[in-house]
């Protein structure tokens, strides 16, 4: 049986979920940002502006960018949502990334508090993740409480090669522990400050490049996330599991606690995991390369395949 987003026959779209541009602390149009992607040869961009009421870095407005939509090349109007009540940042914001959004959609209030800020943005269509849980600290208790988000950032670029905090897998699989069935993300949270671009993305299974089809790819978790490793295949057969990826040097299957499995060595493109021992609800793929180049699955919950 192959695994989405690879059991139909679809293209996968590739895209950035998070970025910024001078509508807020971009530092690049959004004209140039989109142009730029085009050129890496992406399929699609969220323009995730700051959603805020601080001129200094927000817009006040969700960012739309659709107007430069081209037929091989669209933006999903988008928003980085901020919120009061975040521990362990110097302004006390939340960040929560929701693409899709209308445009009316209103910044938070004062005293609107996190939770209800993430299910107001999923009530109004988003797919919705929450922005890089390791540069800003988040709480184990903190992600419990917007454990209703879609997904993690499990890497952001930015993060990542500014100060060596764009990690969120322990977030995500903390909450995966805990039975909260997220996504993962890959993102750049480009702000095109030097080249922050093009680090980190998601390939997406849809049908065809339409906003509406990308968006509900995005919610049933139909697209795997990577920074320069390709996934070809994800086959479960009854208790083996296949993997087949652009060549990389390690392919590890990760399931509940530190319950793991690996395949090490030279330019692996092929990799096959007896599975019948393997107790945990749920596991996800996750693929390297020498250069620490990476891609993960989604998360997998055995009883929606089985
Ligand atoms: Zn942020
Ligand atoms: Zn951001």
């Amino acid at each position: 049986m192959l695994l989405p987003p690879f059991d139909q026959d679809t293209p996968l779209f590739r895209g950035n979920l998070h970025g910024h541009t001078t509508q807020s602390d971009g530092l690049q149009p959004m004209a140039t940002v989109i142009s730029s992607y085009q050129d890496l040869g992406y399929d699609f961009i969220a323009l995730s502006d700051h959603l805020w009421d601080d001129a200094t870095f927000a817009a006040d407005c969700v960012t739309d960018g659709t107007a430069y939509d081209q037929p091989d090349f669209i933006t999903l109007p988008s928003a980085e949502l901020h919120c009061l009540g975040k521990r362990y940042d110097q302004d006390g914001l939340w960040h929560i990334v929701a693409n899709g959004l209308p445009l009316d959609f209103a910044m938070a209030s004062p005293d609107e508090d996190a939770p209800t800020m993430v299910a107001r943005a999923i009530a109004a269509g988003a797919f919705v993740s929450l922005a890089h849980p390791e540069w800003y600290g988040m709480t184990t208790d903190e992600s419990m409480m917007v454990s209703a988000a879609h997904a993690v950032e499990v890497f952001n670029y930015s993060c990542s090669i500014k100060n060596n905090r764009g990690s969120g897998i322990a977030t995500a699989d903390i909450l995966l522990h805990e039975g909260h069935r997220v996504g993962f993300t890959a993102t750049d949270d480009s702000h095109f400050a030097g080249t922050d671009y093009g680090g980190g993305w998601v390939m997406v299974g849809a049908n065809e490049l339409t906003s509406g089809a990308i968006l509900s790819a995005l919610k049933s978790g139909r697209y795997y996330s990577s920074t320069g490793v390709e996934i070809h295949a994800i086959i479960l057969d009854d208790q083996t599991l296949h993997v087949s990826c652009s060549p990389a040097s390690h392919v590890m299957l990760s399931g509940h606690g530190y319950y793991a499995k690996s395949v090490n060595g030279q330019n692996i493109s092929y990799a096959v995991f007896d599975i019948s021992d393997f107790d945990s609800p749920y596991f996800r793929i996750t693929i390297m390369q020498n250069d620490g180049r990476k891609a993960w699955s989604n998360p997998y919950w055995f009883d929606e395949l089985r």
